[in-house]
């Protein structure tokens, strides 16, 4: 066969004299048996194809030589394997999912379109094309396969290394924002048709930004990467990560809807971010905030659920960073709530709906109030009062807040001035308002304009003020000494660690934030150590020190033994319209006794919510009082025997299995067959969620959840008696009060 060989294909050619170089090759013909075996050997010799056949029972039985070459192996040695355990199906091709396993197609007998396989031999990979037919012996009955095949190794490898540039980041080696968006939509619309559910976490980085400013580039770089090994350590195979691009990342979650492994996985993540990184040697803090959602309870498609997600993620750093968010429909009302706000801000000046009011700051040892605190409040036409914590925020991003700390400043001055008590009123002074150009003239002027005694005004700054110039702060607070005015410095204790600012900056006074008077009386919380240290502190720098928002007598009796001279709290009294002060100051009742409760409870919360409760096939509505992880208070029913089954509807999908147990009138006291979880907020929540698949199989349309579809399949359209009478319960005013804080 040599001779004939040597006909085609590379082997070199011996000249035949006599045909001449031109002469033609007589064709081969299809009888021609030698001649077309040579022409197949040297295409196996040549690599443009190879050949392989198995009998009926899959083993192979014939293999080209040099393809076994390619494998490192002898024919003869792989004679005999089964083809199903030497061609492989590539799991890593773009469309292996989609593609029915090799197996299957073998089984089957189907024949073999051209196929991408994968071959591990001797501890290397190589990919080969194959192309295969059965093939029918006498009688039709299979007898096996007949199929040709290629090396395509070089080509996968170098498509593979580009799907990956393209599909990973290359900094820390996550999914990119492509891929994870990619999977985040293919796994929904997956999980849509199998009824599964996804949760999706965004993390944003808290304080990235100043470490790559002030540590440079390749320094934030080392930390992202960092970030990512923490990340694949924690999630590990529960979930994939990918960076979405600075230092936001996502994370999916599939088949995890449990609000208690999530806020669990959600404060890990968090803790573990937080934990110092060591970067050249140099140390770095940063934190973190996360927005959870899970599909289909918060979204269906991936935009709706990555929309609730990045509203959650919002929330979180809203709410001062270092936390996580569950999203809920609230969210989304607060954003357009939000929006109003920024649009209606503009006009409120100028159509005189702020008002100053004022709270009493008394002495600890008298209760005689020594001085105010002005305080912003809004009179919106329709919305009633908004909460400066709603719209203050809003007026510093908007750059409103301005105009609104100018109009404050003059407003307070003028009637400061007016007051024959000679207290003195501080004055809250934004960040933003403290870096404006105008600042120290705008107080000047209010102080010339209305006369008052600049040492009756007191002006209330917060740390953020050292972030940034920090020369330009000490030299204005400088400036604003010299003018005759007070400082003092608010919410200690909730922003940046200020103790060396402290020892340059001539405050008079802290006020320690209510965050650390809460709870400081519990045993365990170190909180109480914390405002006696801040007051020991002050002490040594001869600053005066209030504490904010007690409102309970232990938490009073709490403040005063740790030496707290100063006492701002419900206890005492609340902000309060200047004709209500002044009218007390003017009849020299300057005395305030403390009135509220005794002791704090952090297990409860006050509630004043509208829910829904289902009992048998009724649903009624009722008002939930309080609230903790283990039960609740309701009313609005009358005479619900102890023990009665109920369920309540919370709203948002979460149905909470509950007994009562207390009943006295129209009040009871239910408790939860399953503990409440944390919302990530001060909120509380349930674990699980009445699914939209559930309400799908109702008969109604698939969505995110609506109370509305929940309330309709648990039981508001029944028809059937009422176990209950329902009392109409209308909030009363002093909660309604209460609930304005
Ligand atoms: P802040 O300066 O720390 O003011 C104290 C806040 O605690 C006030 O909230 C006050 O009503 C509240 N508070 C006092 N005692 C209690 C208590 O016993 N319990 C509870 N839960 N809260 C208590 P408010 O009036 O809602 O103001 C919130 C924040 O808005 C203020 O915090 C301040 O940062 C800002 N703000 C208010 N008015 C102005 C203003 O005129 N200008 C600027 N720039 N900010 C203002
Ligand atoms: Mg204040
Ligand atoms: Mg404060």
């Amino acid at each position: 066969m040599g001779g004939l060989l040597s006909r085609f294909g590379g082997a070199p050619q011996k000249a035949s004299p006599p045909e001449g170089e031109d002469a033609p090759l007589a064709p081969i013909r299809s009888s021609d048996v030698e001649r077309r075996a040579g022409l197949l050997d040297s295409l196996e010799k040549s690599d443009l194809g190879w050949f392989w056949a198995s009998d009926r029972a899959g083993r192979l039985i014939y293999l080209s030589g040099p393809a076994a070459e390619r494998i490192s192996e002898s024919t003869e040695s792989l004679l005999g394997t089964k083809i199903s355990e030497l061609f492989l199906d590539d799991k890593d091709a773009e469309d292996s999912s989609t593609q029915r396993p090799l197996k299957f197609q073998l089984a089957a007998r189907n024949s073999l379109r051209p196929t991408i396989v994968k071959i591990e031999r001797g501890g290397k990979t190589k990919w080969w094309e194959i192309s295969g037919a059965p093939m029918l012996a006498d009688g039709d009955a299979f007898s096996g396969y007949h199929g040709i095949a290629r090396d395509v190794t070089a080509t996968i490898a170098s498509q593979r290394n580009a799907e990956k540039l393209s599909r990973y980041d290359s900094l820390t080696g996550l999914a990119n924002r492509h891929r994870i968006t990619h999977k985040l939509s293919a796994t929904l619309s997956a999980f849509q048709v199998a009824k599964r559910s996804c949760a999706t976490m965004l993390l944003d980085l808290d304080r990235f930004k100043q470490v790559n400013d002030t540590m440079g580039h390749p320094a934030g770089d080392e930390l992202l990467k960092q970030v990512s090994q923490r990340l694949t350590r924690i999630v590990g195979d529960q979930g994939e990560i990918g960076r979405l691009g600075g230092d936001e990342f996502q994370i999916l979650l599939p088949d995890v809807e449990d609000r208690a492994v999530l806020g669990e996985l959600s404060e890990r993540i968090i803790q573990m971010l937080s934990q110092p990184y060591s970067i050249n040697g140099m140390r770095a803090v940063i934190g973190c905030s996360v927005g959870v959602a899970v599909a289909p309870f918060d979204g269906i498609e991936s935009e709706e659920l990555i929309k609730a997600a990045d509203l959650a993620l919002y929330a979180a750093k809203g709410g001062g960073r270092g936390q996580f968010r569950f999203y809920s429909s609230d969210l989304r009302d607060k954003a357009s709530h939000r929006h109003q706000i920024e649009e209606d801000l503009r006009d409120a000046l100028s159509k005189n709906e702020l008002e100053m009011h004022f709270q009493p700051i008394v002495s600890a040892d008298e209760h005689r109030v020594v001085c105010v605190e002005a305080l912003m409040r809004w009179n919106h036409a329709e919305r009633g009062m908004v909460s400066p914590a709603d719209f203050i925020p809003v007026a510093e991003e908007v750059g409103i807040i301005r105009e609104l700390g100018e109009w404050a400043i003059n407003d307070v001055c003028q009637k400061v001035a007016s007051w024959q008590s000679g207290i003195c009123a501080a004055i809250n002074v934004s960040a933003v308002q403290f870096a404006s150009d105008n600042f120290f003239d705008i107080v000047k002027k209010a102080l010339q304009n209305s006369g008052v005694d600049p040492s009756q005004i007191e002006l209330e700054i917060t740390e953020s003020v050292f972030v940034g110039d920090i020369e330009r702060a000490l030299r204005m607070f400088r400036e604003l000494k010299e003018i005759g005015v007070r400082l003092a410095l608010d919410d200690f204790g909730t922003g940046y660690s200020s103790l060396s600012y402290l020892r340059d900056a001539p405050f008079d006074k802290i006020k320690i934030d209510q965050s650390f008077v809460r709870g400081c009386t519990e045993e365990g919380n170190n909180n109480g150590a914390i405002v006696s240290a801040v007051v020991s502190l002050a002490k040594a720098l001869n600053m005066e020190t209030v504490a904010e928002g007690v409102e309970t007598k232990d938490e009073l009796e709490a403040v005063v033994s740790f030496g707290a001279a100063r006492i701002q709290g419900a206890l005492f009294a609340r902000a309060m319209p200047e004709q209500e002060l002044r009218e007390r100051l003017d009849k020299g009742a300057l005395l305030f006794e403390p009135k509220g409760p005794e002791k704090y409870r952090s297990d409860r919360r006050t509630e004043f919510r509208k829910i829904g409760l289902i009992h048998e096939d009724s649903r009624y509505s009722v008002f939930l009082r309080n609230l903790s992880k283990t039960g609740a208070k309701i009313e609005g029913l009358l005479d619900v025997p102890i023990g009665t089954d109920i369920v309540l509807d919370l709203g948002g999908g979460q149905l909470a299995v509950a007994k009562v147990r207390r009943s006295e009138g129209f009040s009871q006291g239910v408790e939860f067959e399953t503990a409440l979880v944390s919302d990530g907020a001060d909120g509380l929540c349930t674990r699980h969620r009445v699914s939209p698949y559930q309400i799908e199989a109702a008969g109604r349309p698939l969505g995110a959840l609506n109370d509305l579809a929940v309330a309709a399949i648990t039981g508001a359209m029944s028809k059937s008696p009422k176990a209950f009478i329902e009392v109409d319960m209308s909030v009363p005013g002093e909660q309604m009060a209460a609930q304005a804080y």
